[in-house]
């Protein structure tokens, strides 16, 4: 059978007893990048026979890991870093194990999007995980059009020459929401900055970049959301217009303004009412 191990995502802390014994029990060893897995292996002591499974063999080398686990081995599948298949080409070798019928399992370990996502401070109860955007333009173009309405709490993945282009982007397309920058998680320098969009923007471009990021951004909220399905500012009571000014960072004099503008009637009016 196939044994998806997680390994740390910086901390050798991470490695579980039972990750290690399963990576010591297996037959075989398919990792992302054998160079890499290889200091961890020796770090451990593990003497399991190792081979390369990567994005430009995925397929051609799923076939053939296949292959041996049909004859009878079992194969650990490690990535170089974190839980395989998130972000990596391990989803392929999943969904061909189910096709040809051999069991999976996944020992869980560390993630790199789950622990951003829980040190964020943003709601956690629901998350769209983006993994890297993608690098065409177009179809770059095309997901940040549809994270515009994403109301869940978005996970992104991404590397240090890319950050700063990349927030500008996600400004551009989402306004000035609330992001939380996760850098070098589980290591010595872990850094965790929740801050706005645009306070990050104005941080990097006094700072370089270091290190790996998981970017994670408040969704859209639901006040921006009503707004724009709102036809008429009748239909929705003063309250509820009024949050969704509050909701966008207006104190109540600011919101009671723009609620007036909208309805056509004196700032007054809008006071006297929320007053009785
Ligand atoms: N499979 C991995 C997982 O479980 O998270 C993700 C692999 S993906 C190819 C690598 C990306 O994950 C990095 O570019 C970075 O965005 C993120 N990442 C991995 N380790 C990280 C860490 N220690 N701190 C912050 N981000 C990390």
């Amino acid at each position: 059978m196939l044994y998806l191990c997680a390994t740390p995502i910086g901390n050798l802390g991470d490695m579980s007893n039972r990750i290690l014994d399963t990576l010591r029990e297996v037959d075989l060893i398919a990792a992302e990048d054998t160079r890499n897995s290889i200091k961890l292996l020796n770090h451990f002591e593990i003497k399991t026979p190792m081979t390369s499974y990567h994005e430009y063999n995925k397929y051609d080398k799923a076939a053939e890991l296949i292959k041996k686990m049909q004859e009878g081995l079992n194969v650990a599948l490690i990535t170089d870093a974190g839980t395989p298949a998130i972000s990596d080409p391990g989803e392929v070798l999943v969904k061909m194990c189910h096709e040809s019928g051999i069991k999976v399992t996944s020992l869980p370990g560390p993630c790199a999007c789950i622990t951003a996502l829980t040190l964020s401070g943003l709601p956690t109860r629901r998350f769209a995980f983006e993994a890297f955007l993608p690098s065409d333009k177009k179809e770059r173009r095309v997901i940040l059009e549809e994270l515009k309405s994403e109301s869940r709490t978005i996970i992104i993945y991404e590397a240090p020459h890319h950050l700063k282009n990349t927030l500008d982007e996600l400004f551009e397309a989402l306004g000035n929401r609330k992001i939380t920058l996760c850098r070098e998680l589980t290591k010595k320098f872990e850094d965790i900055m929740p801050v706005t969009l645009e306070e990050a923007i104005t941080y990097y471009n006094e700072n370089e970049p270091k290190g790996e990021y998981v970017l994670v951004i408040e969704g859209k909220s639901y006040e921006e959301k009503r707004a724009e399905e709102v036809l008429k500012w009748e239909e929705i009571s003063i309250e509820e217009h009024m949050k969704i000014y509050e909701a966008k960072g207006l104190d109540k004099k600011e919101a009671m303004k723009a609620v007036a503008k909208d309805r056509g009637v004196s700032k007054r009016e809008i006071y006297e009412y929320l007053l009785n």
